[in-house]
């Protein structure tokens, strides 16, 4: 099976090769258990499309504009080196001899699933018996998922970090149907090039070519094709021939694997605090929006469980400065806004939640996205806004809690569960206001925004007031509080 050329990717019409789904207007749909596997199975794709076609911005238009064609795509595969994406090497470097080879079940390459014991090896996920068996075409994007998202802690002392540190925000360009998304995150050559300070003779082969060698893997070193690909592990899969349906897929295989092998190179990435300190660079990845410090980049992560992708949405599509840190929007979001300016698309926000060594959950929401970003994404910024200032004053409305001489660990949970609610409502409402945001005029939108969110936070908080009605101090401190959410409404 090559990458490149044989049908291996799961659709809602069965497995398909790449060239189909680029070559084709078929409207393909991915069908992956797994919203984090759908993810990264688009990352996946765009990024093969990428060292297929090598496109400069111009050529990347025109592919998104007219399609590619068939003899177009063969075309290009003349020219690279096809036998690197075959099944058996891709992203899979020989072990070397005498190592100690650590063994796990496919389980734990699915976030999500608790397994394991150790505090920080507790592994990635839920209900571990159901993802047992993997078809050999999806160890491939399982394979892939782990060497972008993983966090060496994960595996404990046989962890390793990869290129863009763990639980990493991706965000992407979600176009009308599976070839447009996969084409508007192709990363156009000149535009990475331009936006990046790599060395001008950065090594481009990839690593199961040429494995990182040294103590650090220096950004300024990795090229993009090798970058896009980058290895954390050797890694290898136990394949058996028997029948199974993929856990994955859904797709029923002869060819099934339940383990895999890996063994951590002995250097290490900019992405980990070690490589930090010793100016490895973090190295931009184009999906992922990014946080520079005075120390140095970081990959932008989700908070913690109850962590809401709509708060952090301005920075990701126009960024934002603070005194101590500034957030860059991942460069497919620039390369969209700045060098293709092609109209209107979607923004697709996921990532794994990464809390110390093990990983609690996911994210994965659409935004819909102003047809002209730079002129239009204030809007985005004022929905975003009133939602904060709408949590801003719930929290406030709760505060007087505090006052009534109660035990603090209670009011405070009362406060915690009722603020979360509202962060997690507040996701829908804010997603569901920006289908809006071409069609509405702005002051329009700022005041639906604020109003929807506002009779959001009063129902939660009145929800509260009535459970407690019977409970005098609380009573009174919640009738204090209201005042907050009543204040200034039009603003
Ligand atoms: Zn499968």
């Amino acid at each position: 099976m090559n990458l490149l050329k044989d049908p291996f990717i799961s659709t809602t019409d069965g497995k398909v090769s790449l060239q189909e789904i680029l070559t084709s207007d078929k409207d393909y749909q991915l069908q992956y258990f797994f919203d984090e596997t759908q993810l990264a199975m688009l990352q996946m794709l765009s990024s093969l499309t990428t060292v297929v076609l090598k496109p400069r911005v111009a050529e990347l238009r025109c592919y998104i504009a007219n399609g590619v064609s068939e003899a177009h795509y063969q075309q290009a595969l003349e020219k690279i080196e096809t036998k690197w994406f075959e099944g058996e090497r891709f992203m899979r470097s020989p072990f070397p001899n005498k190592a100690k080879i650590a063994e796990g079940p496919i389980t734990k390459l699915v976030s999500g699933i608790e397994c394991g014991s150790s505090a920080n090896a507790m592994g990635l996920f839920s209900e571990a018996s159901e993802v047992t068996f993997s078809c050999s075409d999806c160890t491939h994007v399982l394979n892939y998922n782990l060497h972008m998202n993983i966090k060496g802690e994960c595996f404990g002392p046989t962890g390793a970090t990869g290129i863009r540190g763990g639980g990493a925000i991706s965000t992407l360009i979600a176009g009308e149907n599976l070839k447009q998304t996969i084409l508007l995150n192709v990363v156009a050559c000149d535009f990475y090039q331009k936006n990046t300070a790599l060395d001008s003779d950065a090594e481009t082969r990839y690593m199961w070519d040429l494995p990182p060698q040294g103590d650090y893997y220096y950004a300024q070193n990795i090229g993009l094709e090798r970058g896009l690909f980058a290895l954390a592990y050797h890694i290898d899969f136990k394949l058996e021939d028997k029948q199974e349906n993929c856990h994955i897929c859904g797709h029923q295989s002869n060819n099934i694997s339940s383990t895999f092998r890996r063994l951590k190179y002995s250097g290490m990435y900019g992405s980990t605090k070690n490589g930090r300190d010793n100016n490895a660079g973090w190295w931009i990845h184009p999906y992922t929006p990014r946080t520079v410090k005075e120390d140095g980049s970081y990959a932008v992560c989700a908070r913690d469980q109850h962590w809401q992708s709509w708060q952090e949405l301005t920075s990701y599509i126009v960024g934002k400065e603070t005194n101590k840190a500034s957030v860059k929007p991942a460069l497919i979001i620039n390369q969209f806004q700045n060098a293709l300016s092609i109209g209107k698309a979607n923004m697709l926000v996921g990532g794994n939640i990464a809390d110390q060594g093990s990983i609690t959950g996911r994210v994965y929401d659409l935004y819909s996205m102003p047809s002209s970003l730079i002129e239009n994404n204030r809007r985005i910024s004022q929905v975003v806004d009133a939602g904060l200032q709408q949590k801003d004053k719930l929290s406030t409305a709760f505060n007087k809690l505090f006052g009534i001489g109660y035990d603090k660990k209670f009011v405070g949970g009362i406060k915690e569960q009722a603020m979360q609610r509202f962060m997690a409502n507040a996701q829908q409402i804010i997603q569901q206001i920006l289908l809006d945001v071409d069609r509405t005029e702005a002051r329009l939108l700022k005041q639906s925004a604020i109003a929807a969110l506002n009779t959001e936070a009063k129902k939660i908080f009145n929800s509260v007031q009535q459970k407690y009605q019977h409970d005098l101090p609380i009573f009174k401190a919640l009738v204090k509080g209201e005042y907050s959410l009543y204040r200034t409404l039009v603003e």
